[in-house]
């Protein structure tokens, strides 16, 4: 999904031996679900509630997104398309946050992995899986109806409506084989993310909670 003609990198940094051994321990919680499915609110209470690092990639990559570079108009504009931003720049963001926290209880990656391939990178540069994967099921309504709210209260440049329905098309199209690699790994744990944020939050309890 990364466009070809970019600078951004396309493969991420493969990982020293000593770096893997830093990661072997920390829990690894990859939280994902569609645009507006309230993935964001939820990391952040979790990662208070546990002593969790909470890694916000598309915060990450908006902020990114802001200097006047060329790695930052690049993105800007991958990010004002709907698209996804190239998995090489991804996997070193979530590598170098992993590695600046070494001695921390859990990690919740938020908003990865987007597609397959990132999914397998995250395998092949890290040496190992995530302990459990948290799927936000919700309707394309509900996330349509947040994301428009959202957009008028934070003016994110990326909850345009041009890019929502892309950020949609991009979400439903790539998800499946995803979800169907964690199924295969018995990873995956689903919430309904349809209901008032304090009861999804207590359903992200009892999913975290199954692994301490
Ligand atoms: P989010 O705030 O999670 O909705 O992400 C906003 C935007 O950041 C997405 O539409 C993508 O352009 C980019 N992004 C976030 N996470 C990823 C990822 N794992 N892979 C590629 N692009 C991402």
């Amino acid at each position: 999904m990364g466009l070809c003609e970019s600078t951004l990198p396309q493969l991420g940094r493969a990982l020293r031996p000593q770096e893997k051994d830093i990661l072997r321990y920390p829990l690894i919680i990859f939280v994902v679900g569609g645009p507006g499915c309230g993935k964001g609110t939820q990391c952040r209470n979790m990662a208070l509630k546990y002593g969790f690092y909470h890694v916000e990639l598309g915060q990450l990559l908006r902020e990114e997104a802001q200097r006047s570079t060329q790695r930052g108009r690049q993105i800007r504009d991958i990010m004002q398309k709907g698209l996804l931003v190239p998995t090489g720049l991804i996997l070193d963001m979530i590598s170098d946050n992993l590695l600046s926290y070494p001695k921390i209880r859990g990690f919740l990656i938020d908003g990865f992995p987007r597609e397959l391939e990132q999914a397998k990178e995250f395998e092949r540069i890290v040496g190992r899986a995530p302990n459990m994967v948290i799927v936000f099921d919700c309707s394309m309504e509900t996330m349509v109806r947040r994301v428009l709210r959202r957009g008028q209260v934070e003016h994110r440049a990326d909850d345009s409506e041009p890019a929502i329905r892309k950020r949609l098309e991009t979400h439903y199209t790539l998800c499946e084989p995803v979800l169907t690699f964690y199924q295969q790994k018995n990873l995956l744990r689903h919430i309904l993310a349809e209901e008032a944020p304090e009861s999804i939050f207590a359903k992200c309890c009892s999913v975290i909670e199954s692994l301490l």
